[in-house]
């Protein structure tokens, strides 16, 4: 006990001269302040919550001086005569192209290079609201002009950047692979960061006293578990329109745990979607679809992350599984934001990985790009990505070229075998992390990818989610699949002698 004192009484009067324990015991709080002050500030940032906090510091926010709109795709790189505000609810330009949020990139390259990483690598892992996460930590990047109070996140992003050696080093001869666990988060998929700059968008509108009365979705996975979630956060009415008797309970128990509308609907999934296009064009509901462009400028922040924790060095390949295609491009704005503004000097390939059973985007990149056709997409395991028409292929297109990039794609056996392997060190990926992992084993085989080259799969969804399809894999109960990696548990009877026979069997002990 006394030396302990001892000890900090002595490291206090080292760093100040004065009385050591006291500094010590009192961190954060001067020195020279009174006994009475310190009660008082600690009073003051208990009854404090962390909106209030950073209001009052003001924390790591520059004067803002960023501004960006909506305007059609296919003129972004130019200066559009045709553009709207990000507080008008509008889904698609005059002529039905898609839309793109558009950045005052001059204002934004006043900073340098430097000051744009200090200030991104100064916020990671704070609670300073709302920059502690991943998507807000970029927020002059997103969306510069909403006010903090008005943001709702749920501290989604700064996921794991896993270095995959085991899978690398044994099954693939590599030396560099990782994966971005992206599916690490609040509900369980990357729609986490999309669904924070939508739904605080929508917080903005209805602030403004526009009518939006509910924010809607057909889905039958995991965008419809995240626009639950951040609606419920914000006490935003969500509607989710559902089909009936074709999705899960596990699908299903999200929407519902988390208090949205959910409508059980007598169609599929086109079915519901044409139904909430017609409902939306008659009530005031805000429509949360994957046209909807707000998102994507949340989920380019998985790449300007990944740069972050490379340290600013470019991987050489990055791929992402697609399916309608959003996600694709908005890695690649990510990536072109940062060299744009100066971060890096180059972007990386990217791979877009399908579902053979759902893949006009691949069959679009081998005819060389000339012959587009929507396909009727036939179920897969990974069926956040089981769609024939991709509402987002002009944007996919535009980023495979812009990014030298590959299309890959994967059978229902290669991408269930290629997820068993990767659980099989560690992981627990779901079907869709599969699809990028065999298209990485593929284009391995083929020399594309090498041995040393700098390589990131984008795990897009937690494999809890999915392990109805794990499940039947291990059980071998699956047509047509050899199930190769399976590892079903032994069923062995209650005795001792029994137990002892199957260990030194498997151990191979004698
Ligand atoms: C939504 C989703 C995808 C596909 O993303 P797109 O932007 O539609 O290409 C892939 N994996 C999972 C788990 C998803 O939820």
């Amino acid at each position: 006990m006394g030396r302990r004192i001892s000890v900090r009484a002595a490291s206090g009067s080292a760093s100040s001269g004065e009385n050591g324990v006291s500094q010590v015991t009192l961190e954060s709080i001067s020195a020279e302040a009174p006994p009475g002050a310190r009660k008082e500030a600690v009073k003051k940032r208990s009854a404090e919550n962390i909106r209030d906090e950073a209001r009052r510091h003001g924390i790591g926010a520059p004067p803002n001086t960023f501004s960006a709109k909506y305007v059609p795709f296919s003129s972004r790189s130019s200066s559009s005569e045709e553009y709207y505000s990000l507080d008008e609810v509008i889904y698609r330009s005059k002529t039905g192209d898609l839309l793109d949020v558009q950045h005052d990139m001059e204002a934004l390259a006043k900073h340098d290079a430097k000051y744009w990483k200090n200030l991104f690598d100064s916020r990671v892992g704070k609670t300073s609201w709302p920059y502690g996460s991943g998507v807000w930590s970029k927020k002059e990047w997103v969306l510069p002009e909403i006010d903090n109070d008005d943001i709702v996140s749920l501290f989604e992003g700064n996921s794991n950047l896993f270095w995959a050696e085991r899978l690398g080093k044994e099954m693939l001869d590599m030396n560099d692979l990782w994966v971005k666990h992206c599916g690490i988060s609040h509900t369980g998929s990357f729609k986490d960061l999309g669904m924070t700059v939508l739904v605080s968008q929508v917080n903005r509108l209805r602030k403004m006293k526009k009518p939006v009365v509910g924010v809607g979705c057909a889905s039958t996975g995991d965008t419809s578990a995240a626009l639950s979630a951040y609606c419920a956060a914000a006490g935003i009415p969500a509607i989710v329109f559902l089909p009936a008797n074709r999705i899960s309970i596990a699908q299903l128990v999200q929407p519902i745990a988390n208090g949205a509308l959910v409508l059980s609907l007598d169609t599929d999934f086109d079915g519901c979607m044409r139904l909430i296009r017609e409902v939306t064009a008659e009530l005031p509901i805000y429509l949360a679809n994957s046209l909807n462009s707000l998102r994507l400028e949340g989920q380019k922040t998985a790449a300007i992350e990944i740069l972050q924790q490379f340290d600013w060095e470019v991987p050489d390949w990055v791929i992402v599984p697609g399916g309608n295609l959003g996600n694709i491009y908005a890695f690649f704005k990510g990536f072109q934001m940062c060299k744009e503004l100066g971060l890096v000097d180059r972007i990386p390939r990217l791979v877009c990985a399908q579902a053979a059973n759902a893949n006009p985007l691949y069959r679009f990149y081998k005819s060389g790009w000339e012959d587009y056709k929507a396909i009727k997409a036939n179920p897969t395991f990974a069926s956040a990505i089981q769609i024939g028409d991709p509402v987002s292929i002009d944007r996919a297109v535009y980023a495979m070229q812009q990014s030298n990039g590959i299309v890959e794609e994967a059978s229902e056996e290669e991408l269930m075998d290629a997820a068993a392997q990767a659980d099989l060190t560690g992981m627990f990926t779901c079907p869709h992390t599969g699809v990028a992992l065999s298209a990485l084993t593929k284009l391995r085989r083929s020399g594309v990818i090498g041995a040393t080259d700098r390589t990131v799969v984008v795990s897009t969804a937690h494999g809890l989610k999915f392990t109805q399809s794990k499940i039947a894999y291990h059980s071998k109960e699956i047509p047509d699949l050899a199930c190769q990696f399976a590892n079903p548990p032994l069923q062995v009877p209650n005795d001792f002698g029994a137990v002892m026979d199957v260990l030194r069997k498997e151990l191979s002990l004698r």
